[in-house]
């Protein structure tokens, strides 16, 4: 196999978590009678470009064919993040009604709304029909395709041009990195400002956070590979931030190459972090299966001890991050009863691979589990403040990444 982005053949593999059905195929109850899908997960990092990739596999195009369940606005962390970022960019970019925003994967508009209510004109590109309904309800103008060259060559010859394209949480996403770049530098006016939040590879390493790693997230991002991508785009990185979400991301902002403004200093500084922390030496990145085995070794001790002891565990949030861990760590329901989640979409339903029932967060009172184990560890403070009440019968919560931790 090749790189996506620069052809080089890869040679280095990152992680190995061996198959697992895509992270997003929840299944209803009939499925359990059925056998389920499963492909290899592993990831290879190019010696070229850095970029930290799947592997490519026969049959992808499978792994879309059960609609997408994730609801961005189901979270209030996200939605508050997602208004503190408009109000920000907005000022930052002078936004105002002749201006002309698109959000990429724009979901059920838990974004773009912020702009619809302060009368700046936007368009969603969201292929997934359930979200892109529901942003339609809201007002929201949402075209229902792939973002990519095509789809902004059409944009173009509508006489279109965006002030400011947004990406959040769907730059790692995309099969064909180079088409979507290149769709980017299509889409976009001159001067215009491309905002890309992406989570980033160093803290992945850092942190741990192996379990962010499924079939549809394609590309792990350091700002020296997004910085190769965009060059190729004849793009350029003017500026970047870290930002906390997804335990510790990236807000990469993108400009034409040739645009004369002036550069902030805080990409350099970011690359000099990365070629520190050895982001250009294969061996760092051969170092990090072992990191991974412990957190999945430590989560299995864990959850033997309790079984032993007669405790019962439960989960919480049937995110595909929890997907991950649960089929790396091999754990069924004998060992995790079962998982709540506040999307409606995903209740009734069962995890991939695990088949652990999703149930309505209200069944933590009816059952009382001794401990709750928060599988999005990122919304951990969100999951904890909401569910206090487990505390009542002595429950305790649990996070598995970075370190097991119960508390
Ligand atoms: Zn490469």
């Amino acid at each position: 196999m090749n790189c996506r982005h620069c052809r080089s053949p890869l040679k280095h593999v990152f992680l190995d978590l061996g198959f697992a059905p895509p992270s997003n195929a929840y299944l209803n109850q009939a499925d359990l009678q059925a056998p389920e899908t499963y492909f290899p997960l592993k990831l290879f990092v190019c010696d070229k470009c850095w970029l930290v990739q799947t592997e490519d596999y026969a049959r992808s195009d499978e792994l879309f064919t059960k609609d997408y369940a994730y609801f961005s606005s189901t979270s209030t962390t996200w939605l508050e993040h997602a208004r503190t970022y408009a109000d920000l960019i907005t000022k930052r970019l002078n936004l105002d009604s002749n201006s002309f925003v698109i959000e990429v994967a724009s979901n059920d508009g838990y974004l773009l709304k912020n702009f619809v209510a302060s009368g700046v004109p936007c368009l969603g590109v969201e292929p997934t029909n359930s979200t892109a309904a529901v942003a339609e309800a809201a007002g929201i103008p949402v075209a229902r395709e792939f973002f990519g060259q095509d789809f902004a060559s059409k944009l173009v010859k509508s006489g279109k041009q965006a002030d400011l394209i947004i990406g959040n949480n769907v730059y790692a996403h995309v099969p064909d990195i180079n088409d979507f770049t290149a769709g980017l530098k299509t889409a976009l006016k001159p001067g215009g400002t491309i905002t890309l939040e992406f989570p980033h590879l160093l803290s992945l390493m850092r942190l741990n956070q192996f379990d962010t790693v499924y079939h549809e997230h394609y590309s792990y991002l350091s700002l020296q590979s997004v910085r190769a991508i965009f060059a190729k785009a004849d793009l350029r990185v003017c500026d970047v931030e870290q930002i906390p979400t997804h335990g510790g991301s990236l807000r990469v902002y993108g400009c034409h190459a040739a645009d004369t403004r002036v550069d902030g200093a805080a990409p350099a500084r970011i690359l000099t972090e990365e070629i520190a922390s050895g982001l250009q030496d294969p061996a760092t990145y051969q170092r990090f299966q072992r990191e991974a085995d412990k957190v999945k070794n430590n989560l299995l001790a864990f959850l033997l001890e309790a079984k032993q002891a007669g405790k019962s565990v439960a989960a919480y949030g049937a995110a595909a991050k929890g997907n991950t861990l649960m089929n790396y760590a091999g754990v069924k329901p004998d060992l995790m009863s079962f998982v709540c989640d506040a999307a409606a979409s995903k209740q009734g339903k069962f995890m991939p691979g695990s088949h652990i029932p999703i149930l309505a967060p209200k069944e933590l009172r009816e059952r009382k589990p001794d401990y709750v184990v928060i599988l999005p560890w990122n919304i951990a403070d969100e999951v904890v403040t909401a569910n206090a009440f487990v505390r009542e019968w002595g429950g305790k919560f649990v996070v598995a990444v970075p370190v097991l931790r119960i508390f």
